[in-house]
């Protein structure tokens, strides 16, 4: 039965979590947004006190957590810095498709490479042609005497300038689209895989996001992982095994937005009394609580799902659809319980605002989410 009670073990990690975010994230938060530049040593000093791959299975050197204690991290650390959060869980996303179908040699070597060292893998799906429509990518795997040839652009891949792996999609043949889709893992130095443009982006600006390009990558068996042609389903598994992250940083977002409106709605007088008073600022923030309250339990119960092994799409779809969306509302009215301050760097709420937009954009958009619950519901049999 879906239960909320939270073990000791779990207030642990949450406690380090809120003890790491609060005096290892806040403070550089705003500089490195600024900068747009990956805060290295923060990232090193959460892989030094295990708050780095923690689903990792203790068999390949990793804690073993469940996806909902990885998910109560991801929202501490989201309270922090949702570009430190996001770049930190990337790693749980990377190493995805090697749990999902990596051989057992695989898992040793690959996952064995971000526990024993600080290390980031990135997740290359999209490209510059194919986001929402995975099965358009183009990216091309063609057989070579006992091995593989890669060839391609991937676009908008998270930590991709430093990873010392990738793992990723190619077709056999963009013709037959998800039929041809093949999974694969290689590391970052091998010949013709190289780095092309970082972006400049809006928000999560610490979060590395750049083009990894593949050319004539000679590839052997050992490369591959699952079957060729298995690709998609990998792709599509990884996405329900890794949303309710993406909700979850949506809760540690909201939250912070939450306390630092009442914060603020405490000390800043208008009219003669604080703006706390003021039913419309009231409202404002009630709406915070009760949508953190709501994606609190929408990410739980999906990474439950997940614990359990129970597969159920829409659930991971409308956790994180749902989340998203309202992050960015409750990030937007958080700026607007600022008034004019709001709309500055002299306060987090703008960088909030900037942070949660991406929550309706990666990992599949809002829309997209609406796609999969809408053909889950519909294609119930009557
Ligand atoms: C900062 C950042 C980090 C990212 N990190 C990664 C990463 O690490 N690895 C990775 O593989 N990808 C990553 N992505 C890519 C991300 O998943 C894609 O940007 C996303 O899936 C959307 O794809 P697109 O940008 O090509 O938009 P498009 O697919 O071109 O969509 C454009 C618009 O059309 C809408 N739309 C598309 N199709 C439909 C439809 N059928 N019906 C209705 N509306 C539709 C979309 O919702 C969107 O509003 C990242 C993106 C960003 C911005």
């Amino acid at each position: 039965m879906f239960d909320l009670r939270v073990s000791e073990e779990q207030t642990a990690f949450v406690e380090a979590a809120r003890k790491f975010a609060a005096e290892r994230i806040i403070p550089v938060a705003g500089e490195y947004d600024e900068r747009g530049e990956m805060p290295l040593d923060v990232f090193r000093a959460a892989f030094d006190v295990g708050l780095m791959n923690v689903e990792l299975p203790e068999a390949y050197g990793g804690l073993g957590l469940h996806t909902l204690d990885g998910c109560m991290i991801a929202e501490e650390l989201a309270y922090g810095c949702a570009g430190v959060a996001t770049s930190i869980m990337c790693n749980h996303l990377g190493a995805l498709p090697l749990l999902i179908a990596g051989d057992e040699t695989q898992k040793q070597h690959w996952l064995g490479k971000l526990t024993g060292e600080f290390a980031f893998v990135s997740y290359c799906c999209s490209e510059p042609e194919a986001g929402s429509d995975v099965a358009a990518l183009r990216t091309r795997l063609r057989r070579d005497a006992d091995g593989w040839i890669l060839d391609g652009q991937k676009r908008w891949i998270t930590n991709g300038g430093y990873a010392s792996f990738f793992t990723g999609f190619a077709t056999l043949d963009p013709s037959t689209r998800h039929k041809g889709i093949t999974a694969f893992v290689i590391p970052r130095d091998l010949p013709g895989v190289s780095i092309g443009r970082k972006e400049n982006k809006l928000g999560q600006r610490c979060s590395n996001t750049v083009d990894v390009i593949f050319e004539d990558v000679r590839l052997g068996p050992e490369h591959i992982l699952g079957e060729p042609g298995q690709g998609f389903a990998i792709a599509m598994e990884t996405f329900d095994k890794s949303r309710p992250m993406i909700a979850a940083q949506c809760a540690g977002i909201i939250r912070r937005a939450m306390d630092e409106s009442i914060e603020y709605s405490r000390v800043r007088k208008t009219f003669g009394v604080p703006i706390a008073q003021h039913q419309a600022i009231q409202f404002m923030i009630a709406e915070m609580a009760m949508a953190y309250e709501s994606v609190r339990l929408l990410y739980m119960k999906a990474a439950w799902e997940v614990d359990q092994g129970i597969r159920r799409t829409s659930t991971s779809a409308i956790a994180k659809a749902m989340s998203a969306d309202l992050a960015m509302k409750c990030t937007t009215d958080a700026v607007q319980v600022f008034g004019g301050y709001g709309y500055t760097k002299e306060y987090p709420v703008e960088k909030l605002m900037r942070d949660a937009k991406l929550m309706q954009i990666y990992e599949g958009t809002s829309q997209i989410q609406r796609m999969v619950i809408a053909k889950n519901l519909l294609s119930r049999s009557a």
